[in-house]
């Protein structure tokens, strides 16, 4: 049977981090298997609903490159994939639990059990409590008829029977047991007719054939309960191996990885940037950061996950070689972000020239730059050693688009001597009619001159520099000057004498 596996976020508000680290997961494993992948949006709690939510999954998917074979936006003949629009569906399976014997109707109308809940702590509808509350099981099946006739409000409970093991054999933490004596009779179809996620998600596992489910750990005593269903509705035989993946940790200090580490770290924890209905509730993104999409497939990769050996840099192709979920690790992993930022400006340095610059361009323009195509490649060529961010082209290498708005003083006054001076008013016109203006040539012609005069490289060097960039951080000097080209750097140069 071929592998076919889910991403199935629910569209809450912006996506977190660790939902793309599932996505992609779940890609890998598709990919690896020769498998599908499969998006669907689980989307049955109303109350939750965030207008926007769900596309900004679909753009996430789309800017990391995990594209779906099948799913809400990219089709597919196991639809419709956003549950939503599967009610009907959910509303025949839970009535079928019901004849099966493994679900009933309840009646309790919310008040009272909330009631009950204030009166008793540790209040729980179950085994022990049904019978004496108002369900199909504790009523006569003519008084359960006639509520059910009358349009009385109800739910569908799953019956839980008590007294048994619960055995899931987890491919990341082997088997894990739970007591069925322990669990709530959960609710499966809500009294608006809309089911809970437990319902919807196991129908739709089973009706879209899911062979795997890979998924966070908060999920895993969930899926006690999932078993039960598989169990009720006879589908044992089908029913998809389970994986439960490691929680993402805190940078630094304890528990798990949270929207408000994002503002707390000075870093982002979501993908895309997120404007929620207050400043709160927004939040920055990956790709607004300056990420590029292959750096943050990397970092995620490896959080939680890894082949053993040195290797630190996969292309999406050597993941989809390497991956297993052997190699996923059980306890958390913790989100560094220095490590992310290390990856990225890998990525940067390996990036051919023509894709940074379609990058910069757009950064270029909001800055109300126009520079040529041409010109966009010989900065991402100049710059890529010295960034992190993309901004980084624009904004650390803003002298690259602009005039040098800040020197370095100190070294400027350092150097700055009136031979140095004499020497610059004279280095200035040479370069101004000079012909050959290639970086070898004018190295070599500079040198030269300076040898002539009798200054050292580092009397002279720092200066150009810094009238080039204004720091000594810029560049390499003489490739920056072609870049500039002859007018520009003769114009920084005499900018220069006059500081
Ligand atoms: N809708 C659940 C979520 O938001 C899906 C969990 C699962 O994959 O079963 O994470």
């Amino acid at each position: 049977m071929s592998v076919r596996v889910r991403f199935a976020p629910s569209p809450t508000g912006a996506l977190h981090i660790g939902g793309v680290r599932t996505a992609l997961y779940n890609y890998l494993f598709a990919r690896q298997q020769g498998g599908t992948f499969i998006l669907r949006i689980e989307d049955t709690d109303q109350t939750r609903y965030v207008p926007g939510a769900e596309q900004y999954i679909i753009d996430t998917l789309k800017w990391v490159g995990l594209l779906p074979d099948e799913g809400v936006g990219f089709g597919g003949d196991k639809g419709p994939y956003r549950q939503s629009d599967r009610k009907e569906i959910y509303q025949r399976y839970a009535h079928e639990l019901v004849q099966r014997g493994h679900a009933y109707y309840a009646f309790d109308s919310a008040e009272t059990l909330e009631k009950r809940r204030e009166a008793e702590e540790n209040f729980t509808y179950n085994h022990l409590t049904r019978q004496a509350l108002d369900n199909s099981l504790s009523l006569s099946s003519e008084e359960t008829d006639k509520r059910l006739k009358a349009g009385e409000p109800f739910v569908i409970r799953l019956k839980v029977m008590p007294g048994r093991p619960i055995h899931i054999n987890d491919l990341i933490r082997g088997e894990v047991v739970f007591q069925s004596s322990e669990l709530d009779d959960k609710v499966l179809l809500k009294a608006d007719g809309m089911p809970t996620y437990h319902l919807a998600n196991i129908v739709d596992d089973h009706l879209m054939e899911i062979t795997h489910v890979i998924r966070g750990e908060e999920w895993l005593p969930s899926t006690a309960h999932h078993v039960l269903l598989y169990e009720g509705f006879g589908w044992t035989d089908t029913m998809p191996r389970f994986s439960h993946l490691p929680l993402i940790l805190k940078p630094v200090g304890n528990g798990k990885l949270s929207k408000r580490d994002g503002a707390k770290f000075g870093m982002p924890v979501f993908p895309l940037e997120w404007n929620g209905a207050t400043p709160e509730e927004s939040f920055s993104g990956f790709r607004d950061t300056g990420f590029l999409p292959e750096a943050v497939i990397n970092f995620l990769a490896l959080l939680g996950w890894h082949p053993g050996g040195e290797q630190e840099i996969f292309s999406i192709d050597e993941l989809v070689q390497a991956f297993s979920v052997d190699h996923i690790s059980k306890g958390g992993a913790r989100f560094d972000y220095e490590k992310a930022k290390w990856f990225n400006q890998k990525y940067i340095q390996a990036a051919d020239n023509a894709v940074l610059a379609s990058y910069i361009g757009p950064l270029a323009a909001a800055k109300g730059y126009n520079p040529s195509e041409d010109y966009l490649q010989q900065v991402a060529a100049l710059m890529k050693e010295r960034v992190t961010f993309l901004p980084d082209f624009v904004e650390t290498g803003y002298y690259l688009f602009e005039p040098v708005r800040e020197y370095d003083r100190e070294t400027f006054q350092k150097k700055w001597t009136p031979a140095v001076a004499d020497f610059f008013a004279e280095l200035i016109k040479m370069v101004a009619t000079f012909d050959h203006f290639n970086a070898a040539a004018l190295e070599e012609a500079v040198k030269h001159f300076m040898q002539e005069k009798g200054f050292k490289p580092g009397d002279v060097l720092p200066l150009l520099r810094i009238a080039l960039a204004g720091t000594m951080k810029g560049p390499a000097v003489f490739d920056m000057a072609v870049a500039l080209g002859r007018e520009e750097t003769v114009r920084r140069l005499e900018a220069l004498t006059r500081l």
